[in-house]
């Protein structure tokens, strides 16, 4: 099994706070899905090396410091996922666990290069933000949940949830992808699915899928 450093613990955190930029322990256990206790022991030991601020029951929070190197890690996991889809051509559902184990190799300076190689790209192949060598994250177009929509509303894709492999390989089969436009035909009451129209073809979507798939509204 991979082992969890305290890398991967750091972006969990940085990619889960709050609007007010805290997190509680028990979601990074979730997340990262390993036991609270565990959660604890890292947290603690991230916090005697000033990257979190952290009492126990309480929220989690990153010093500047931490902040910074989570931003570096989740920078260079984007990154390579961008070029293993762009140059490599893999696809969007493989691009995540391959950079799981890419982004804590190669220099800074490797990392930088493929940036410039891929034209200093602002997202990744699920629609999330590289932040820039300066920490600063590109702004991403003002989005809903496609499950948010009315009948007869349209949607442009803009991200999509990759917290799943065989979701994003669905995704990819009835055809929704980054910048797509979909329709929203009409929804079920009783279960909240959609009929939605995708490229002219009619698709019968969860409530699941369309919580997980976010859209710019745009006119028909
Ligand atoms: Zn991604």
């Amino acid at each position: 099994m991979r082992n969890i450093s305290k890398e991967d613990y750091l972006s969990a955190i940085y990619k889960n706070i709050d609007s007010n930029s805290k997190v509680k322990a028990n979601v990074i256990a979730e997340k990262m899905d390993v036991s609270n206790a565990a959660v604890t022991d890292m947290l603690k030991k991230l916090a005697k090396e000033s990257l979190i601020i952290y009492e126990p029951y309480k929220t989690i929070k990153l010093t500047p410091t931490g902040e910074s190197y989570a931003k570096n890690i989740v920078r260079r996991h984007r990154i390579w996922e961008l070029f293993l889809h762009q140059i490599v051509g893999l696809p969007w559902d493989k691009v995540h666990d391959e950079a799981e184990n890419l982004e804590h190799s190669g220099s800074d300076e490797l990392i930088n290069r493929m940036e410039v190689m891929l034209n200093f790209p602002e997202f990744d192949p699920h629609g999330d933000p590289i932040p820039a060598i300066d920490g600063s994250i590109p702004k991403q177009r003002d989005s809903v949940s496609l499950s948010k929509l009315k009948e007869k509303e349209c949607g442009l894709v803009v991200r999509v949830n990759d917290f799943s492999q065989n979701f994003l390989v669905y995704l990819a089969q009835i055809g929704i992808e980054l910048k797509q436009k979909i329709e929203v035909k009409e929804i079920r009451s009783f279960d909240n699915s959609m009929l939605v129209l995708i490229a002219g073809n009619e698709f019968n979507i969860s409530k699941t899928l369309a919580d997980n798939v976010f859209v710019e509204i745009v006119k028909n």
